[in-house]
């Protein structure tokens, strides 16, 4: 029967995620997630889920990226292990590093691709092709929601859980209409696409919607427009790939980042006002939020 209600996230759907570690795990324990994010121009989008990736406790990130915007990474975020994409001048990749990624997607437990991303050939049947293949649930954002829009077919190929995060812009192209139309029909567009193309849908922006393939809509109360800044969304990618990382069921985890994140948001826009307020300043806020969750 299909569920069709609207529920108000609460504290204790965020808090389900801090379960108390075990002290004889190790980081096997906590998953591999693998980030296909970066590209030159959008390092920061790499190094931003990746830290908010790490601190929400997942065993091992590996991040991949074009080896050209390495070093400026790893200058940012010191605990991820990379996986380098070389390019031949005419932007393809080159066919080792094909390897090494579908390498790096068969050790992983979870995969995020999209953050920064860009959106060139080679991007997109790079995107196509993972979100055909992958044996692993994914996380799909920002340039991954782009390509997305363009073969929207390939989303009726998927055999894993998807979780697709886009914000009104990235909504209005995955259904070809206006940023306006996806905000005045916020509820029903989320809905509708989820359970058409059976995916986890987390419509962002005032309000965050999580839409689930089985009708159940999530509506979270945290957040401020002090996070209405490039990297934002790169943030919450990371957070909510963590946690499925971690074992966590894939809607849960997408309706307790958003709750976290949106958390974490509030309490920078306290501390810092929501004018001076920075996305890695939310990832900054995780240890003490989590202190007083845990
Ligand atoms: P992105 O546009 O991908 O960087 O994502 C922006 C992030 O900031 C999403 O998590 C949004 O929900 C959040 N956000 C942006 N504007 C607002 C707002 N006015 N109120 C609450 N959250 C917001
Ligand atoms: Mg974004």
């Amino acid at each position: 029967s299909q569920k069709s209600s609207l529920e108000l996230t609460e504290l204790s759907q965020a808090q389900s995620l801090m379960k108390p570690r075990d002290p004889l795990s190790n980081k096997g324990t906590y998953g591999r997630l693998l980030c296909i994010c970066g590209s030159e121009g959008m390092a920061g989008a790499a190094v931003m889920s990746a830290k908010a990736a790490v601190r929400c406790g997942a065993g091992i990130v590996d991040v991949a990226l074009p080896r050209t915007i390495y070093p400026i990474v790893a200058s940012q975020i010191v605990e991820p292990v990379h996986t380098l994409l070389d390019y031949l001048p005419d932007g393809t990749m080159l066919s080792d590093s094909r390897s090494a990624l579908q390498k790096a997607l068969q050790k992983a437990k979870v995969c995020l691709i999209g953050c920064g991303l860009g959106c060139g050939k080679e991007t997109a049947r790079i995107v196509c092709e993972i979100v055909s293949d992958s044996k692993v649930p994914l996380i799909i954002d920002a340039d991954g929601i782009n390509v997305l829009a363009e073969n929207i077919n390939i989303l009726k190929t998927v055999r894993v859980p998807v979780v697709l995060t886009p914000h009104p812009g990235e909504m209005a192209r995955l259904m070809k209409t206006t940023v306006e139309d996806v905000q005045a029909h916020r509820f029903e567009y989320a809905r509708s696409f989820a359970a058409q193309y059976n995916v986890i849908l987390v419509l962002k922006g005032a309000g965050t919607l999580i839409a689930e393939p089985n009708g159940m809509v999530h509506l979270n109360p945290t957040g401020n427009a002090g996070m209405a800044k490039g990297g934002s969304g790169d943030v919450l990618a990371g957070m909510l790939a963590s946690f499925i990382a971690q074992g966590n069921d894939p809607v849960a985890a997408a309706v307790g980042a958003v709750y976290l994140h949106g958390e974490a948001g509030d309490r920078c826009a306290r501390r810092f006002s929501q004018y001076a307020m920075l996305p890695t300043d939310m990832i900054e806020m995780l240890p003490g939020l989590f202190l007083e969750l845990e």
